[in-house]
Order: structure tokens, then C-alpha cells, then sequence
């Protein structure tokens, strides 16, 4: 990425996310008009390769990029960059007819894809999802609830994640328009932070799609693979708000004054943020780090998917978002208790950045789901430890 597409970032940050920190919070309606704006300025879906039509920016690039984005608004990052799961899956694993109108579409319209996964009673464990579908003919038809879905009111095309009727043990990815008949959202989540975007609750009744819309591979893993990029981009999400959470905090301490100097000058905050310092360039080198293996593996995987069909979840990824998810904790709840008072009202903007802090350790897989991930992926397998 160039610096000039960083500094784009910047300025739209500034001029469109700045000083709207209550509008984000009330829930706003989707597709925002700060979402169109990003879409006139050419910069939405800037992941999107350039034989569709997109930017092209890597991953390792989008850090930074969703980083800014989250430093005015980590509900609008949010739902910006969420695409690029559905847009990984349906590259790598979806065929050329499939894949093509829907990656254009995202350059050319700035729309979204939704990735439906989740359920009530399933919770993490995928493997127990009772979403179906079965094979009429030529066409596939599901059935299900799915609990959590983001930018599904928007999107053109959602992924769905569901099990054969006929064969327990098959598990796939179907992609059905938007329009089709029977997808219903049933409700929008009244969120406790992240806002900005719009999370739903989907029913899916005798939906109806051709047999050619169901992405090549096992469904549970294709998943995993996408979630890669979209857990870096989370946890990259920690990295803006925990900044925004430094500088509000040396612009409060500049002023407050204590034992006759002002806070900025007073040894233990210079500890607090010196710590906060810390914690936010060990979460972005972190986000970088996995970024680039990500990148690397995009690059010698062949289309379809092989090798990220082969790796999986990779470790770095699982570390930066369990550990983004942490460090931004640990950076949102000195911010709040450095306000004093004023830190636990709605008065000011740092309790808005402590609820949308939350979400990086819980959406993709809560922490103790990330954990075991990394034991039975990287830690059981004694091949695999470093
Ligand atoms: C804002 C938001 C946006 C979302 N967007 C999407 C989306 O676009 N698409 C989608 O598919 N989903 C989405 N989700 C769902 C989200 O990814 C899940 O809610 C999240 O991964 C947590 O899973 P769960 O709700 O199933 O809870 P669970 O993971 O089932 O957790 C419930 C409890 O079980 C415990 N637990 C679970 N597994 C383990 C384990 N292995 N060991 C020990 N304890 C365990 C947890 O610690 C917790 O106490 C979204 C959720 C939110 C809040």
C-alpha cells in the first residue's frame, strides 16, 4: 500500500468517523451514509484483488487501514472490513462463475457479502448445527436459524454454513442472494458496543439456490480459513481503538492538574501510558505478523484453496486475536479509570471505546473457544509446537 492510500484512510477518518461518536452509538441505520461516502472515495472493499476489479491491498496493509478506521469508529471498521471473510471463501473455494460477480460487485458497488455461522443452541460448536440443506433436483434448499450475522440486511449474497439432511457428517457453504425467497431477518441485535454496524438475526425457510452455489470443500473448514482474515482484522480493530483511548487520555491529562502540575507531568501516569504504549505496538506488530502469514499463503495457494484448505487456522492469527483482545482490555480499562468520575458516564466517549473494546475477545470465537483452538491445533500435535 502506498502511504498516499494510508493517508486517504486518515483524512476520511477525520473528515467522515471524527466527533460522531453518539451518532455511531445509536444504532444508525444501514447502510450508513459514512459507509456510501467510503464507496464515492473508491475506498471500500479496498482488499478486493485487482483481477475483480478492487485495490488489491493486502492483508498485511488492511491492519493499518482498519486500524484508522477504528480510531473513529470501530462498529463502522467493523462492518467494513467483514467482507473479506466472504470474500476469501468465495475466491479460494467458490468456482469462477460464482466467485467473479460477487468480488466485482463489492468493488464496483462498495455492497457486502454476510458470513452466517452461528447459532442458538450450537454456540461455538459448529459441528452441532441443525441449519440443513438437501438436494431437490438441481438445486439445494436450507433450512435454519442463525443467531449472529453481520451485514447480513445489506449484503448482496450471504454464505451460509449448513449440514446435509441426508448426511450428517457433510457440511457445506451455500451462497444465497439476498433477495432469495424465505431468507427472513427476524430481528437487529440492540448491541452493547461495535453500534456502528448492523447485526441480525436471520431465518432461513425453504431457501432455494442452484447445487453450483455451494462452495468446493468441507463447509467447517472453508470457515476456518476465511476466519483467518477476518480475526487479524478484529484484533486490528483493538489496535485504533486502544490508540484513540491513548490520546484522549494525554488530551484529559494535559489539562487536569494535580498536585499543582498537570497529569501528563505526573510519574504514574507516565507508567500508564508508557504501558499502554506498549501493549499497542506488541497488538499491531502481532496483527502484522499474522497479516503477513496470511499474505504469504494466499500467495502460494493455488485457486482452490489448497493451501489454506491444508493449514487451516493458523496460530498467528488465534495469538493476535486472543491477545489484542486482552491487551485492548487491559488498555480500555486503565482509559476509564483515568477519567476518574467522569469515566463512568456516557458523558464522554471512553465508555463507548470500553464496549466496542469488548467485542475483539468476543465475536469470531470467545476466548476460552480461541484457547483450545490453540491447544488442539498447536499444542496436542507435538510436530507442530515451536
Ligand atoms: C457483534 C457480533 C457480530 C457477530 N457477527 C457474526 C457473523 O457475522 N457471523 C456469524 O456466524 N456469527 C457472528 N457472531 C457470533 C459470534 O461469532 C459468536 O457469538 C462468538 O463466537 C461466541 O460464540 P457463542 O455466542 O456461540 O458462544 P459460545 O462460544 O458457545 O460461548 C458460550 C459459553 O461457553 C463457553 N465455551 C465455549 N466453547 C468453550 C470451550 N471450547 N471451552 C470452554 N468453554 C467454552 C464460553 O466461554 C462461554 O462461557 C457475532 C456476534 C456478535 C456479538
Amino acid at each position: 500500500m502506498t502511504a498516499e492510500l494510508l493517508k486517504r484512510i486518515r483524512d476520511f477518518t477525520a473528515n467522515e468517523l471524527a466527533g460522531k461518536d453518539t451518532h455511531f452509538d445509536e444504532l444508525p441505520e444501514q447502510p450508513t451514509a459514512e459507509a456510501s461516502r467510503l464507496h464515492d472515495l473508491g475506498l471500500a472493499n479496498w482488499w478486493v484483488p485487482v483481477q475483480y476489479g478492487g485495490l488489491g491491498v493486502s492483508l498485511t496493509e488492511s491492519v493499518d487501514i482498519v486500524s484508522e478506521l477504528a480510531y473513529g469508529d470501530a462498529g463502522f471498521a467493523f462492518g467494513a472490513f467483514l467482507p473479506v471473510l466472504g470474500g476469501i471463501m468465495l475466491q479460494h473455494f467458490g468456482t469462477e462463475e460464482l466467485a467473479r460477480p460477487a468480488l466485482e460487485a463489492l468493488a464496483a458497488e462498495g455492497g457486502r457479502i454476510a458470513v452466517l455461522g452461528s447459532e442458538e443452541e450450537a454456540g461455538s460448536e459448529l459441528v452441532r448445527i441443525t441449519t440443513t440443506f438437501r438436494t431437490e433436483g438441481d438445486r439445494l434448499v436450507l433450512n435454519g436459524d442463525k443467531y449472529f450475522s453481520t451485514n447480513t440486511d445489506t449484503a448482496g449474497l450471504l454464505l451460509v454454513l449448513a449440514r446435509s439432511a441426508d448426511d450428517t457428517a457433510d457440511f457445506a457453504v451455500v451462497a444465497i442472494p439476498r433477495d432469495t425467497p424465505g431468507v427472513e431477518i427476524v430481528k437487529r441485535w440492540d448491541l452493547l458496543g461495535v453500534r456502528g454496524t448492523g447485526t441480525y438475526r436471520v431465518r432461513l425457510d425453504d431457501c432455494a439456490v442452484p447445487s453450483a452455489s455451494r462452495l468446493d470443500g468441507g463447509g467447517l473448514r472453508i470457515l476456518e480459513a476465511g476466519l483467518n482474515a477476518s480475526r487479524i482484522l478484529i484484533a486490528a480493530c483493538a489496535v485504533g481503538i486502544a490508540r484513540r483511548v491513548r490520546d484522549l487520555s494525554m488530551e484529559y491529562a494535559a489539562v487536569k492538574r494535580l498536585k499543582g502540575a498537570p497529569l501528563t507531568e505526573n510519574a504514574v501516569f507516565a507508567g500508564k501510558l508508557g504501558q499502554m504504549e506498549t501493549l499497542i505496538d506488541v497488538m499491531r506488530n502481532q496483527c502484522r505478523a499474522a497479516a503477513g502469514e496470511f499474505d504469504h499463503l494466499l500467495i502460494t495457494s493455488a485457486r482452490g484453496g489448497t493451501g489454506l484448505h491444508r493449514v487451516g487456522t493458523l496460530r498467528s492469527a488465534l495469538a493476535a486475536k486472543l491477545f489484542c483482545g486482552q491487551a485492548g482490555w487491559e488498555v480500555a480499562s486503565t482509559g476509564s479509570e483515568l477519567f476518574g468520575g467522569l469515566g463512568y458516564t456516557q458523558d464522554h466517549p471512553i465508555g463507548k471505546l470500553v464496549r466496542d473494546m469488548r467485542f475483539v475477545a468476543v465475536v469470531e470465537g470467545g476466548e476460552d473457544v480461541v484457547r483450545d483452538l490453540m491447544y488442539a491445533r498447536y499444542v496436542v500435535p507435538a510436530r507442530k509446537r515451536r
